[in-house]
């Protein structure tokens, strides 16, 4: 039983229901004046307020009078404007001391008759104010603000009792307060996940457990009765090319972490593969154990798309979309070593198109293009998978036919020359048709090096256009 203006039981109640008002809807600030009346009314005092920081400094504060509740209409501070947003420093020392014993965590019981003269005592006796309690609200570990109790008939000392009670009357207050920070973040970030099409991910490593946009991940336990890792049911969702790699580059950052990890991945969404950017960083507890990862996962298809497009941009001819010059050149090498490997046979066939300068004089270029194309489409037909065919200048191309005898090379060149041959382009103007001469090789022991085997094949071709053209000749 607390002895003066109200009995611990009524606090206590005040309290509760106070809280209870809190802890619905948004709580913070709106429902706050209901907890204000309930201690007011129990306590039997005139005014209950809260005064928030909003900057706190070395030497100076900033801080506004957000909540008031008073007994009557009479006792509602006076020109409240003068205390929104109010400044308070380090000269004004009678404050500036309390604020101090604020910043402590302490709580201030104070009758303004034994006050020193001072502008705060001048500034509540202009209030009425006879004596008042002040208990600092700590939110979050740090100081938010105060709860006021202000008794404007009496000047009444609280007991330490009272005191001990209504201290525990601002853990509903800050409560709320982190609350609707909480609700405020977690709106903050909604936004920034549906701009940044986003998604965050948690990987506690000494729980064994994964949360994907803050929900833990169903290993299916539940239902299957089988255990499962977390890892393992999210790597199902992984392509089943990029799980490996994924994992390997995650032991390896987990090993010796440097900066952020970041990988790429296709993760299935419904029925499609997204490309997905994973970007972590590693928590370590005090003896260097890692203990959490934790980061997001990116949409990256957007980008994606640009770089497997720049990719071939880089490898294809843009006009036929067959390989470049550097393409065939690195193919060129790979096959020369695997044929100096396996003593597997290798053949090309270098093709040049014949008095195609006679072609774009008459025709014009555009149709010069289109045979290309068509030249192209010819050679897909007669080609193999496993072949090469590339661009590898103006009206030039070559192919690479791994596996091929000298025999099967002639067969082929010849079907590809004669298919040429048999094409008529058909134009507005008439139909055109034109011929191709082509340099056979096929690699021997005297073929040392890609452009051994690059010569040969030139010179052959060079005597198929000397021979006359539309033809094949091959070299040796
Ligand atoms: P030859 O039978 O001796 O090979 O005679 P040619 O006229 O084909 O002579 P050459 O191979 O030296 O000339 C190639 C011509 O191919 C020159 C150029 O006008 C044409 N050409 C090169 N690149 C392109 C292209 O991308 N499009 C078109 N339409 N023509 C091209
Ligand atoms: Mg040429
Ligand atoms: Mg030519």
């Amino acid at each position: 039983m607390v002895k003066g203006l109200s009995d611990s039981g009524v606090l206590f109640q005040a309290i509760a229901k106070g809280s209870e008002a809190l802890a619905h809807g948004s709580g913070w600030p709106e429902n706050v004046e209901a907890l204000l009346a309930e201690l007011g009314m129990a306590t039997g005092i005139n005014r209950v307020w809260i005064l928030q920081n909003v900057e706190v400094n070395e030497d100076s504060l900033v801080h506004d009078y957000v909540a008031e509740w008073v007994s009557s209409p009479g006792y509602s501070l006076k020109d409240k404007t003068s205390l929104r947003m109010f400044r308070v420093d380090a000269g004004n020392w009678e404050y500036w001391n309390l604020i101090e014993s604020r910043k402590r965590g302490e709580h201030q019981s104070i009758i303004v008759g034994d006050m020193p003269e001072c502008w705060l005592r001048s500034f509540l006796q202009g209030q009425d104010v006879k004596s008042f309690l002040t208990v600092p609200i700590i939110v979050d570990g740090e100081w938010w603000g105060v709860l006021g109790f202000n008794d404007c008939e009496r000047e009444y000392r609280w007991s330490d009792d009272e005191i001990a009670i209504l201290r525990t009357a601002v853990c509903p207050l800050s409560n709320a307060i982190l609350r609707s920070r909480l609700h405020a973040h977690a709106r903050q970030f909604a936004i920034l996940q549906r701009i940044t099409d986003s998604l965050t991910w948690e990987y506690s490593l000494v729980r064994n457990r994964i949360w994907l946009g803050g929900h833990s991940v169903d290993t299916g336990f539940a239902s299957t009765g089988k255990k499962r890792s977390p890892v393992r049911t999210l790597l199902q969702m992984f392509h089943p090319n990029d799980r490996r790699p994924f994992l390997q580059a995650l032991q390896d950052y987990i090993k010796d972490e440097s900066g952020t990890f970041r990988y790429d991945i296709r993760v299935r969404r419904n029925k499609d593969w997204i490309w997905t950017e994973v970007i972590g960083t590693l928590e370590r507890d005090e003896s260097g154990a890692p203990v959490l990862l934790s980061g997001i996962a990116l949409d990256i298809r957007r980008r994606k798309r640009d770089e497997i497009l720049l990719a071939q941009q880089a490898r294809l001819d843009p006009l036929t979309g067959v390989a470049n010059r550097r393409t065939f050149d690195r193919l060129l090498e790979h096959h020369m070593l695997r044929a100096e490997e396996t003593g597997a046979d290798l053949s090309l066939l270098f093709i040049d198109f014949d008095k195609f300068k006679h072609i774009n004089d008459i025709w014009g270029h555009g149709v010069g293009d289109m045979a290309l194309k068509k030249f192209v489409n010819i050679c897909s037909d007669c080609l193999r998978t496993e072949d090469v065919l590339a661009r590898i200048g103006g009206e030039e191309f070559a192919t690479i036919l791994p596996g091929a005898t000298s025999e099967a090379a002639v067969r082929v060149g010849e079907r590809i020359r004669l298919a040429v041959e048999e094409l008529n382009l058909l134009l507005e103007a008439g139909a055109i048709s034109f011929t191709i001469s082509i340099g056979c090789i096929t690699k021997t022991k005297a073929h040392e090096s890609a452009d051994d085997l690059l010569l040969a094949a030139d010179k052959a071709l060079y005597r198929a256009k000397r021979g006359g053209r539309n033809q094949l000749v091959k070299g040796g």
